[in-house]
């Protein structure tokens, strides 16, 4: 069959029946900024920003980073700009940071955990650089990587608030950004609640939480069948967690490569994300899919997935 020419839609999109879904594109390099735009994004659904820290021998400093971000937030005038704060160890090292060695680099030292200890100096520099860019136009939001305690995340909006404070003092223009919590530990999907109730949206990391939900390395191709989102635990896991956002007036993406599926779009509307973010490239199929989506017809798709007990029966609901 001859590959199907995918319409590219420069606005934002809705159901069939008027629900509207963000779709925004994952950034992993500031050069994938033109692209996003060009093939339809709303916004920037996760913007890593480890990639500014790699290929130097330095870190980028406050100056670098506020120009960094500006830069994102004025390509995207209209739609949200959402910057993760830096998220190494595990599989994202960076030689001048003195990463420890670890057996299990992925259960160890990594994202905010090495932000609120002994990289807690870079976070901060990065919390000015990102308080001063959402003070201009734009609507800037930012998350923090990897969180699975309550502490966590307290620790970390403790930091953004004494760094307001310091800017203030100083005189220095800045806003506090929109501000919200990846769910990628198990530990967060079972504290969802608490998490949502402290934020404004929380943000599902497929490629970590299959990880550790199903116990199987994302960079390990003997275990890549168990890695899969669409292994029941994974499903109600996102399910649980869009629940619990709901409840504590939050909203919530999903920005793990699941999300840039369209095989999974209807699946994830009846799941009740409120935004997905992909690969650029991704974005007009899946645009795509959500217009000829109905609601109805997405959740009953939703609700035989997660009574579903295995991933093959899952696999045959979305097929059908
Ligand atoms: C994820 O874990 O799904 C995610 C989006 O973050 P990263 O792939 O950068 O770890
Ligand atoms: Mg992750």
């Amino acid at each position: 069959t001859a590959a199907r020419e995918v319409e590219t839609r420069s606005e934002p999109v809705e159901t069939a029946d008027g629900r509207e879904i963000e779709v925004a594109a994952n950034l992993g390099t500031l050069a994938e900024l033109e692209g996003a735009v060009e093939q339809g994004a709303d916004g920037i659904g996760l913007f890593r920003t480890e990639f500014l820290f790699l290929d130097r021998e330095s870190p980028p400093d406050e100056d670098e980073q506020y120009e960094t971000y500006r830069e994102a937030l004025s390509a995207f005038p209209d739609g949200r700009v959402v910057v993760r704060t830096l998220d190494v160890g595990g599989d994202k090292p960076i030689p001048y940071l003195d990463l420890p060695e670890s057996e299990n680099p992925f259960l160890g030292e990594r994202g905010i955990r090495r932000s609120l200890g002994p990289d807690r100096e870079l976070f901060e520099t990065q919390l000015r650089a990102l308080l001063r860019a959402a003070a201009g136009e734009g609507r800037l939001a930012v998350m923090f990587p990897l969180v699975s305690t309550v502490e966590e995340l307290e620790g970390a909006l403790a930091a953004v608030e004494r760094v307001a404070a310091d800017l203030e003092s100083e005189g220095v223009k800045h806003a506090i950004p929109e501000l919200g919590v990846m769910v990628e530990t198990p530990g967060a999907v079972f504290l969802a609640e608490e998490l949502a109730a402290r934020v404004d949206f929380l943000s599902i990391g497929t490629n970590d939480l299959a990880q550790y939900v199903m116990a199987a390395a994302r960079d390990d191709e003997r275990v890549a069948d168990l890695h899969d989102p669409l292994h029941p635990p994974v499903l109600r896991a996102i399910a649980r967690s869009v629940e619990a956002a709901h409840a504590n007036d939050a909203w919530i993406g999903m920005c793990g490569e699941m999300a840039g599926d369209p095989d999974y779009t209807e699946l994830l509307v009846g799941l009740g994300l409120d935004e997905l973010s992909m690969s650029a490239v991704t974005i007009p199929a899946v645009k795509g899919r959500i217009v000829d989506c109905e609601t109805d017809a997405a959740d009953r798709v939703a609700s035989r997935a997660l009574d579903a007990s295995t991933r093959n029966e899952i696999t045959e609901t979305i097929d059908q």
